[in-house]
């Protein structure tokens, strides 16, 4: 079934429940494996509680859940312009090269994968708009976004995150605002995606989205999907316009 064509809820399967898990992600946040299983519907009582606001989240994904799903994407539309590569080289997002190839001594690690991915991983974007739509006392952008081999390659660059599954958000300081307050700051966002969006800071566990800790990103909060399984990080999740983050499909239920 197409996505926006049937009322959605947990026991049901298919290509449409992949498309929810995904645009939820930031609302703790699953597989995309297109079963509709009590994870899948955390996702969309959470959903429903801290966007919609609703006393009483149901979990089922009917008409109104479906629009203020396409509204959440509205209110925080991305600039793509923020996340292409700087390289100057490639297109904006790398050039596709070096699928299945790892660096020396990083062999089947994802981390080391030097596959340039074909845009950023919508999963990642999505859930960026769930952190925007909880912080909107706060302005966002991006710091940075796609980073090919080229531009690894001239900054010495080990790890290949920025092929695709990582952003990084900045947030703009208010007036008097300092260095200790924008830590404290980002440190608060990445509490934040750990309780509502069910990241870890780190990568340890499998399947789950991954912020890296302050020592390593004091003053950004680098969100990355580097900890999937490959299953989970095929061609077709990537974007690299707002049309097809979005992929707008009409509501029909
Ligand atoms: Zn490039
Ligand atoms: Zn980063």
């Amino acid at each position: 079934m197409a996505y926006g064509d049937r009322v959605l809820q947990q026991g049901l399967k298919g290509e449409d429940v992949v498309e929810l898990q995904l645009r939820l992600a930031g609302y703790r946040g699953t597989l995309l494996d297109g079963d509709f299983g009590s994870g899948t519907e955390l996702q969309v009582k959470s959903f429903q509680r801290d966007y919609m606001r609703l006393s009483a989240p149901s979990g089922v994904v009917d008409r109104a859940t479906f629009l203020a799903i396409d509204e959440l994407a509205s209110r925080f539309p991305i600039d793509f312009a923020q996340l292409r590569c700087p390289c100057g080289v490639c297109s904006g997002f790398g050039q596709g090269r070096f699928k299945g190839r790892y660096m020396p001594g990083g062999e089947g690690q994802e981390k080391f994968h030097r596959y340039e991915y074909p845009g950023i991983h919508r999963l990642i974007l999505w859930a960026a708009r769930a952190l925007f739509a909880y912080r909107e006392d706060i302005r966002f952008s991006f710091s940075s976004g796609y980073r090919c081999a080229v531009e690894n390659e001239r900054k010495g660059r080990t790890t290949t995150n920025h092929h695709g599954k990582a952003v990084d958000i900045d947030t703009v300081l208010a007036p008097g605002m300092g260095k200790r307050e924008d830590l404290e700051r980002c440190n608060a966002l990445r509490s934040l995606l750990v309780e509502k969006s069910n990241a870890q800071i780190g990568w340890l566990a499998r399947n789950r989205k991954s912020l890296e800790p302050s020592d390593i990103a004091p003053t950004w909060v680098h969100y990355d999907v580097r900890e999937y399984e490959s299953k989970y990080l095929r061609d077709e999740f990537f974007c690299r316009d707002l049309a097809g983050l979005d992929r707008r499909l009409p509501i029909t239920v």
